[in-house]
């Protein structure tokens, strides 16, 4: 299998490197036609409105209908910006693909980065965790399942095919959250 890591902007380079801990193939992708034959896309932290402006209008069009035929997506902070169907203090969602409510820069500012542990359903307690600017999630909906929380907001979900992370966990050496997309697209695909 093949792993896609969106490539316009942001914390690329470690989740490829994530990915090869794990034994897993990965390609960085800029455009549409990357994304031929892989089995599922991370999509990384970085500034969110840098890259919707450097993705545009047809490739964000193009990732939403992907994504409704199930193909596998792991967005990590501004990642989970771009997948969240809602943004507070925004009309809109970019992809839009999983139904949450997302705060931007809820954890604080640069220079209140902080790294913490986390117990995550179905993947495992004690989880480091890395928060730069960090997205909370405010709300979501039914088919949405929370699976890890900080400081009493959710900061990890699935909804089917989509996973979304608050976080980084490319930063840190524990492959844990990444295997745990990669079993996810395995399962998918099957
Ligand atoms: N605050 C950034 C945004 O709004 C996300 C920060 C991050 O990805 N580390 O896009």
């Amino acid at each position: 299998m093949i792993v896609g890591v969106l490539a316009l902007q942001g914390a690329v380079r470690e989740h490829v490197i994530s990915l090869n801990r794990l034994g897993i193939e990965s390609r960085v992708v800029k455009r549409e036609k990357g994304l031929e034959g892989l089995s599922g896309l991370i999509l990384p932290g970085g500034e969110s409105t840098a890259i919707s402006l450097l993705a545009d209008d047809s490739f964000l069009h193009h990732l939403k209908d992907l994504a409704r035929t199930g193909f596998p997506m792991f967005g990590t902070c501004a990642g989970m910006i771009l997948l969240a169907s809602g943004i507070e203090g925004r009309d809109a969602g970019y992809i839009g693909v999983i139904d949450i409510t997302v705060s931007r820069n809820a954890s604080g500012r640069q220079v209140d980065s902080f790294e913490t542990i986390l117990d995550i359903e179905g993947i495992g307690q004690d989880v480091p965790a890395v928060f730069i600017r960090a997205p909370y999630i405010t709300s979501h909906g039914a088919s949405v399942r929370p699976m890890a929380s900080h400081d009493g907001q959710w900061v990890m979900a699935r909804q089917e095919n989509i996973l979304v992370a608050s976080f980084h966990p490319e930063l840190t050496e524990d492959t844990r959250v990444h295997e745990y997309f990669v079993g996810m697209a395995k399962e998918i695909g099957k």
